[in-house]
């Protein structure tokens, strides 16, 4: 049996400012417009064939704003990767193409925007200032219950505040939890945990 040819498409959700990585098949691509939505439900991707071009709309997390980008159909549906980028701030917003190349360039600007998060919040500057106000203020109530610990054994932590989440950050082994602080969906998650166990950055 020959395996249906596959693309690997991704960008970063705006609202919940997670990776959206999907893999889609060729025939499903070229069958007509195309509707990628994050997980969270908040924005979706929108792709497009129009004969010789593809027009892919975009949600951006870097402007917040969408933009549209094309390109040739065969190089949307053959290249190793392609990447679109903001024009307001030259960070990729979008890529397309194989598996692993495009994994690579999602994991890159996942780095890239950890940097920019934790530089934001060093400055006290925040997505959502009243958000921020009571993630921290829930994180301080559970600390106080001694609820935060992590899979090392350790109860020792340090608290990082960035741009639109905040770790918690393993005094002995260096493992971080990290806790969205963007929307209100994120303070009503915390809300009703009533300990966190740090185990490792993406879990
Ligand atoms: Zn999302
Ligand atoms: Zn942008
Ligand atoms: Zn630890």
């Amino acid at each position: 049996m020959v395996e249906e040819p596959k693309r690997t498409i991704a960008y970063f959700c705006p609202e919940c400012r997670q990776a959206v990585v999907v893999e889609k098949t060729v025939f499903s691509l070229a069958a007509g417009p195309g509707h990628i939505p994050c997980p969270c439900g908040k924005s979706a991707l929108r792709t497009e064939l129009l004969g010789d071009r593809v027009k892919l709309t975009v949600p951006c997390l870097f402007c917040g704003r969408e933009h549209t980008v094309t390109c040739s159909t065969h190089a949307f549906l053959h290249e190793p990767a392609l990447a679109f980028s903001c024009a307001a701030s030259g960070l990729d917003c979008c890529y397309v193409g194989e598996e692993g190349p495009v994994f690579a360039a999602v994991r890159r600007l996942e780095e890239a925007v950890d940097k920019l998060e934790a530089a934001a919040g060093a400055e006290g500057t925040f997505l959502d200032d009243i958000i921020m106000h009571e993630i921290l203020s829930e994180l301080k109530d559970i600390a106080q219950r001694g609820g935060i610990s992590c899979a090392c054994g350790s109860r020792e932590w340090r608290l990082q505040v960035n741009f639109s989440s905040v770790d918690l950050i393993c005094a002995q082994c260096g493992s971080a939890l990290r806790i969205p602080a963007a929307t209100a969906d994120d303070l009503e998650d915390l809300c009703c945990k009533s300990t966190l166990l740090i185990k490792g950055r993406r879990d």
